[in-house]
């Protein structure tokens, strides 16, 4: 049996209402920023429990313009995990900030504990990711950023609708940077990504940096971007939220038939902190063997990922910081060991239990 690698499961589940949305947005003759993203913006805000929401182009866009939009630049420092998707520390980077990394916990978020010890005078902000869909320990977080007057920026491209504390997240801290890219948990047909946040200026400056720096036609206040969602894909998302729940019920399913079932000596399932729920976005297990245990379910056609293989410091892309191989060890055994189980929205009983009983015989 051969496990799906492709997206068209979930565009089939809601086929019918999916086509008809993209029809009315062709047939409407307006394209980009008008009345669906105007729609989208408002419902994901109401939906999380923010008061603003601004539709962008993706989430590095929305990590890069959010932290900018706080006026973070050249010269800070921003505190990040070392175990994320590249694209949370390209958001600094791009900036002209510098990455200070901190390990992650065995939850594979930021090790709160050890936050407090890379704090300089030249810190401005604590980037939170969310990773995996599990939510980070935001109190802690919270407490922190308050005690050293710190901004709060969460990468919540893995966990939309995971909260801690009943909260959800990217509603915590300052800006709560999402990802809409096709493979996320509300995933779009195409790139697109948003800010929320609760506070009305960060938000209006938001809008004026995604469309050129402009806030009426033809004046333009600063030097922006283009960083607009479009139309379609904004339709598209408000289709897929309205059966976010539904979706992430079915993740959670899938998670707990893995835990219950998957049963081998060399296989480390992942665990849930107290106070947080996790959206899985990934099944990550650890496994020493990983590489054989990947070839392995690869022979019998069932598709695994590696989220990351190379940690951000060690990428050639982050080789002027001059971070040494070993200094951030469980970051780097993490990267050997990590291996993620499909979880893909239209996954059957069937697929789970092959995917199961596969592992159990390694
Ligand atoms: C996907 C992802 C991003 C980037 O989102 P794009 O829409 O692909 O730009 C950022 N951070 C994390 C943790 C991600 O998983």
């Amino acid at each position: 049996m051969k496990t799906a690698d492709r997206l068209d499961r979930g565009f089939l589940l809601y086929q019918k209402e999916f086509e008809e949305k993209a029809l009315e947005v062709l047939r409407s003759g307006w394209y980009v920023l008008g009345k669906e993203v105007q729609a989208f913006e408002e419902e994901f805000a109401r939906h999380l429990g923010a008061q603003f929401c601004v539709g962008l182009a993706s989430g590095l866009d929305a990590l890069y313009l959010g932290m900018r939009a706080l006026g973070i630049s050249t010269g800070d420092e921003v505190i990040v995990q070392a175990n994320t998707y590249i694209a949370s520390v390209m958001g600094i980077t791009m900036n002209g900030a510098v990455p200070v990394f901190v390990e992650p916990n065995v939850y594979h978020n930021i090790d709160v504990t050890k936050i407090e010890e890379k704090i300089t005078p030249r810190t401005r902000a604590i980037l939170v990711v969310h990773l995996y869909g599990q939510a980070a320990k935001m109190d802690d977080v919270m407490a922190l950023a308050q005690k050293y007057g710190l901004y709060v920026v969460e990468d919540c491209a893995q966990s939309h609708d995971a909260c801690f504390g009943g909260q959800k997240t990217g509603t915590f801290g300052d800006v709560g940077c999402f990802s809409f890219y096709p493979t996320k948990n509300l995933g779009a047909f195409g790139d697109g990504g948003a800010i929320v946040t609760n506070r009305a200026e960060l938000a209006e400056h938001i809008q004026c940096l995604r469309n050129y720096g402009s806030r009426t036609k033809y004046h333009f206040d600063e030097v922006g971007v283009n960083s607009r969602l479009d139309e379609l894909q904004a339709g598209l998302l408000r289709v897929k939220l309205r059966h976010l729940e539904e979706l992430t019920a079915r993740r959670l399913e899938v998670a707990e038939y893995y835990s219950a079932h998957i049963q081998n000596e060399c296989v480390e399932k992942p665990a849930v902190q107290p106070g947080s729920t996790s959206v899985w976005h990934q099944y990550v297990i650890r496994c020493r063997d990983r590489d054989r245990l990947q070839a392995y379910l690869k022979e019998k056609e069932i598709s695994t990922m590696i989220h990351y293989p190379i940690p951000p410091h060690l990428s050639r892309a982050y080789q002027h910081l001059h971070i040494l191989e070993g200094s951030l060890p469980i970051t780097e055994e993490y990267a050997q060991t990590v291996l993620s189980l499909p979880v893909y929205s239209g996954i059957t009983e069937e697929e789970m239990r092959y995917v199961v009983e596969a592992i159990n015989r390694f």
